[in-house]
């Protein structure tokens, strides 16, 4: 059996007494440093990183920190208070010298003292040995002086049984953007985008394993592993092989990942009336899960396009439409452009409508076209307005006669549109 110690301090190169922000800024640091995004193909740095968040998931967590500072291992099995009455140590006077206190890894002292012990997941056996290989076989002999208080202690320390190295796991959810142009997202229409997702791999079956299995190296096929706490040898489910002793042979297709990436072309329906800014959820879509597990859900946010003549808010359509200075102090029936389809059919845009154009009308106002806008995705038959801003065209004059027909009309009316603005300040 081997005997796994690992110094997470060390690891993260931070000092015991380290407080959780410096571990938080050590982690960060090399996690940068190590992450497989910034080493593509690099082994030694994929271990170092699986080392360096290991390390931090237990030192990041104050529950499994105290833990491991207890007796100088973690495992999700451990009772705090059995880790708790390890660390205090002091059980067993007779007992080889006791326990040591810290309980830090590599902490197992050389005592010399052989305590022929064993009975549940405890293994006291083969404590000369400093830290290394411990023998095979536990020297079971029942020591009848502190059996009964140390099975009542510790008995909660491991629970037995173990859990499945793998299970179905879910797939994750992909999120992509996709560009609509203007007329699709107003009419509804079909759009196009190469997707990348994981797929159940079709080798394994999303198995992640070939099936057959070797033995596990990690524990020569027992699925126990010893572990020190502090003096203390104590036998825990192997956690390279979850405690079953044989190791999977991973699917060379997916390397044991379950999936494979696949680039997928994607073709969805577009909605009439679809907005910007929209989420199209295509359930399932996502990336697949393994071993079983479901797949995520693909989310598509729709960017719609924009038009050089129409501006979109909403379900409205916003136009700017030029009058000349008689028809707008005179009113006139004028024709605007809208979303809706030209009616000799020429047109690939959009088509007009008539608009009238009441006397006396303003520079910037506005004028509404009721149902003019684009149809509701929310509400069926429903539309939105038209929405058409007046700018008025004031007429560059060069004859003679024209401006005096101006001058005329200035005479005609006389009022001052400044008299109101001068008159507040
Ligand atoms: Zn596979
Ligand atoms: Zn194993």
């Amino acid at each position: 059996m081997a005997t796994q110690t690992k110094d997470y301090y060390s690891t993260l190169g931070v000092k015991r007494g380290a407080t959780s922000e410096e571990i938080r800024k050590a982690f960060r640091k090399l996690a940068r440093k190590y992450h497989p995004d910034v080493n593509p193909n690099d082994k030694r740095a994929e271990e170092k990183f699986k080392e360096i968040s290991e390390a931090n998931d237990v030192l990041s967590d104050a529950k499994k920190r105290k833990i491991y500072d207890q007796v100088g291992f973690y495992s999700d099995n451990i009772d705090p208070a059995a880790a708790e009455a390890a660390a205090r140590g002091g059980y067993g006077g007779g007992f080889g010298g006791g326990f040591a206190g810290g309980g830090y890894p590599g902490g197992a002292r050389a005592g010399g003292q052989e305590v022929p012990f064993d009975f549940g997941g405890f293994d006291f056996s083969d404590f000369q040995s400093s830290g290394g290989h411990g023998r095979g076989g536990a020297q079971e002999q029942a020591g009848g002086g502190f059996g009964g208080s140390f099975k009542d202690i510790f008995g909660g320390m491991f629970s037995g049984g173990h859990k499945a190295a793998r299970g179905p796991r879910p797939g994750t959810d992909l999120e992509y953007q996709v560009s609509v142009d203007f007329w699709s997202a107003v009419r509804g229409g079909v759009a196009r985008l190469e997707i990348q997702r994981q797929e159940v791999c079709p080798a394994c079956k999303g198995k992640s394993t070939t099936g057959g299995g070797s033995e596990c190296a990690e524990c020569h096929g027992t699925g126990q592993v010893t572990q020190m706490g502090g003096r203390m040898k104590f036998n825990i489910q192997c956690p390279r092989c979850g405690g079953t002793g044989k190791l999977q042979s991973g699917c060379p297709t997916c390397n044991g990942e379950g999936v494979v990436v696949r680039h997928e072309p994607l073709e969805f329906r577009i909605k009439a009336g679809t907005r910007d800014g929209q989420r199209i959820r295509l359930a399932g879509k996502g990336n697949a899960g393994t071993d079983g597990g479901a797949a995520g859900d693909l989310y598509l946010i729709v960017k719609v396009g924009t038009h050089p003549v129409f501006t979109r808010v909403a379900d409205d359509i916003h136009v700017t439409v030029p009058v000349t200075m008689t028809e707008a102090a005179l009113g006139a029936k004028i024709d605007v452009p809208t979303i809706d389809t030209h009616i000799d059919g020429t047109h690939e845009g959009g088509g007009r409508t008539q608009l009238k154009i009441p006397p006396g009308t303003q520079t910037g106002q506005k004028l509404r076209l009721r149902e003019k806008g684009v149809p509701s995705a929310a509400h069926e038959g429903m539309r939105g307005d038209e929405i058409v801003e007046v700018r008025i065209v004031v007429p560059r004059v060069q004859d003679e006669r024209s401006k005096e027909i101006l001058r005329e009309l200035a005479k005609l009316n006389p009022e001052d549109p400044r008299a109101e603005l001068l008159g507040e300040v």
